[in-house]
């Protein structure tokens, strides 16, 4: 292993190097990575729970390392929050996005629709960053309703002023907002009503024991009843198999991601399966 030189090495080797600096080391890595465009975004579809039709995509990042090939975004985002570098990832999974779905709204589907996701630190920090993906979205000829931006629980515990105007500021221009991962965090229901959410996104945890236990369905049942009444559509996450698809869909579920339809992929791959849908 000696032999094999310098360059192999392992982020998180015992003794080698501490924790403070491997994190050193990825976030100089990840910095080389955005500025050599070695970071891929992928798309996983959502599919209308009724028609069975792709609707909808999530545009999620990944990260191509030369030496520990893909590195999950649950080891990297955080890093990329703590060094700042979380802004640039998220503009460069703008841009991507915004190239694909107007090639696909062209194509396939005139109402398609990517959904981005904006983590808390992103999403507190300038204003500026989202007046200017607007305008690009309005110098590509895309209306707002082409884009959606996913945000977590814990964002509208905090009710400043920052906040509620950049939901505002999506709002008028017609871009749609989801709520990540719900029922995992503070589960803020009275917000729900204060902000202008256009949709639940029910965390994979509700999901994976609904075919187990026939109470399981219980809670995403009166989530999609609240949420009706409140005017948002639901999706369900992390539905993998077609008994939690059928029990979601029974209890009044709108969209439906998860492996059951497809993993995430690249563009590309993503596209044959809108050009499947097509005939
Ligand atoms: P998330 O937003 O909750 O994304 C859903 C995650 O669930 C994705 O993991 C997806 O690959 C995975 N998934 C989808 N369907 C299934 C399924 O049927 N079963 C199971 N077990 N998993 C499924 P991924 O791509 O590894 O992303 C992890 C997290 O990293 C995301 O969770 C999100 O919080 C974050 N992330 C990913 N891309 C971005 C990005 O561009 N910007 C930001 N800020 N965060 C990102
Ligand atoms: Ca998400
Ligand atoms: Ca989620
Ligand atoms: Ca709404």
């Amino acid at each position: 292993a000696k032999a094999q030189g310098r360059n192999r090495f392992s982020y998180f080797t015992p003794g080698l190097q501490t924790a403070a600096l491997a994190r050193l080391r990825m976030t100089n890595d990840l910095r080389t990575a955005i500025a050599e465009n070695s970071l891929r975004v992928y798309f996983q579809p959502i599919v209308d729970i009724h028609s069975g039709k792709i609707q909808k995509a999530e545009a999620l990042v990944r990260w191509l390392h030369p030496q520990r090939g893909f590195i999950s975004p649950m080891e990297f985002i955080p890093i990329a929050e703590t060094s700042g570098l979380i802004i640039a990832i998220g503009d460069l999974v703008f841009r991507e996005a915004l190239c694909w779905v107007r090639k696909w709204r062209e194509l396939y589907r005139p109402d398609f629709q990517i959904s981005i996701n904006q983590s808390p630190v992103e999403f507190q920090g300038d204003q500026e960053r989202y007046i200017n993906w607007i305008h690009e979205l309005a110098l590509q000829n895309l209306p707002g309703q082409a884009i959606s931006v996913e945000i977590t629980e814990g964002l509208l515990l905090d009710a400043s002023q920052k906040i509620t105007s950049k939901l505002l500021q999506f709002r008028d221009a017609g871009i749609q907002v989801a709520l990540d991962d719900f029922g995992t965090g503070y589960s803020s229901l009275s917000y729900l009503k204060k902000f202008d959410i256009d949709y639940l996104k029910i965390d994979q945890s509700f999901v994976r024991n609904l075919a187990t236990d026939a109470s399981d369905i219980v809670l995403p049942e009166a989530i999609i009843m609240m949420a009706h009444k409140l005017d948002l559509k639901v999706i369900a996450e992390g539905v993998e198999t077609q008994q939690q698809h059928d029990l979601l869909k029974q209890a009044g579920c709108d969209f439906a991601q998860g492996y059951l339809f497809s993993k995430p992929l690249p563009p590309e791959e993503f596209e044959m399966l809108l050009q499947r849908q097509k005939t």
